[in-house]
């Protein structure tokens, strides 16, 4: 197959601007070609794809970032800058794909969902968020009565934003798990990964350290300067341990000594891949029974689920992280969420896709 993908809109790869998508389009990428597809990638200028990846053809596009919809309200138009990086990628994508059998969108944006009814060439949908726009969430469903199988999503919990998806197609994530190492000590530190920004919750990370007499080890790209300030100031200094973003490599290497990561989610999150990277190194996870981390962590046996935004029971989770073996960590990632897995579940969605317009 010969397949075409649009990344983000908001960020180089390689930035942290562009959360989870940056990671999980380079692991599709490596497990597409595995699988022996033609892939090409359009990206913003400056992006990188990881070295494993070198024989995927990248095609650089400059232009103004999008705004990232979990920050604007639900209700809020579309709106596209002057010399748009979107529209750009879109452009070029499309004429690259004329060769190809499908464009793969990755971008969260109403653009290439709108121009899936307006070109010939099949354009399938990676859906990276939940419903966080009341205009995108429109046109899917309009989009999805002529072309029912075009979106594919991370998780169910995910899916279920969309409800006028009434069989959705579920396709998870997938890691290279050569590139984390597994730790079995259980004596490292609390951490924390994501963006930095109101949606992740950070804050309740930070109490539960704080109740604990312990630091955080933060990693991430801090979005949001004002957020992470406020929640450093109410807090004893050095609760929080920044460690700043790293790259995948440097990550793991870190990730991998902590006891336990904190996961506190404060949106229906699509399925969360730093969940997956900590329980790759044999990391159990304490998460918030909401979107995709309530589907992935198993309760009791790769880490703990408490109620949404019940930060002093996730605080009792961590005194009992001990009983959490980190071998079945690893083996959940095997067994479930491999670059090989992913890209089987994306050829299979893709196939269908291209079905449809036989
Ligand atoms: N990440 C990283 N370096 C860091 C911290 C985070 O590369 O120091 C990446 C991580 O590997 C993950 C992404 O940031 O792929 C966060 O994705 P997630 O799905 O957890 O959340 P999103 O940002 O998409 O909401």
């Amino acid at each position: 197959m010969r397949i075409v993908l649009i990344s983000t809109p908001i960020g180089f790869l390689g930035s942290g601007k562009g959360g989870g998508v940056e990671l999980t389009l380079n692991s599709l990428v490596s497990g597409l070609l595995s699988l022996g597809h033609s892939v090409e990638v359009i990206a913003p200028k400056n992006s990188k794809l990881y070295g494993i990846n070198e024989k995927a053809k990248l095609h650089f596009v400059e232009g103004e970032d999008q705004v990232s919809w979990q920050h604007q309200n639900y209700n809020s138009p579309v709106s596209i800058p002057d010399n748009s990086l979107l529209a750009g990628m879109l452009e070029k994508g499309l004429d690259i794909a004329k060769k190809a059998d499908v464009l793969l969108n990755m971008s969260y944006d109403w653009l290439p969902i709108w121009m899936t009814l307006n070109a010939d060439i099949p354009i399938a949908h990676l859906i990276s968020m939940g419903s966080e726009s009341s205009v995108i969430s429109n046109l899917i469903s309009k989009v999805y009565t002529k072309y029912p199988y075009n979106f594919a999503f991370h998780s169910k919990i995910q899916a279920n934003d969309y409800p006028f998806i009434k069989k959705p197609i579920i396709i998870g994530n997938g890691f290279k798990l050569a590139n984390y190492i597994f730790q079995d000590s259980m004596e490292g530190p609390l951490g924390w990964v994501g963006r930095v920004a109101p949606e992740k919750g950070l804050e309740d990370a930070v109490y539960v350290a704080n109740k604990l007499g312990e630091k955080l080890n933060v990693w991430g790209f801090i979005e949001d300067e004002n957020y992470a300030s406020k929640i450093e100031q109410s807090y004893p200094r050095g609760t929080i341990d920044w460690m700043g973003f790293l790259s995948t490599d440097e990550l793991q290497k870190e990730l991998g000594k902590c006891r336990v990561l904190l996961n506190t989610p404060k949106w229906n999150e699509a399925y969360g891949n730093v969940i997956v990277e900590a329980l790759a190194c044999g990391v159990p996870v304490i998460a918030y029974r909401r979107g995709g981390p309530s589907e992935i962590i198993q309760h009791g046996k790769t880490g703990y689920l408490a109620d949404p935004d019940d930060k002093k029971t996730m605080l009792s989770y961590v005194e009992i992280i001990e009983n959490i073996k980190r071998k079945k960590c690893r083996e959940w990632v095997e067994k479930n969420a491999s670059t090989e897995i992913f890209a089987n579940k994306v050829v299979n969605w893709l196939n269908k896709v291209i079905s449809e317009y036989k």
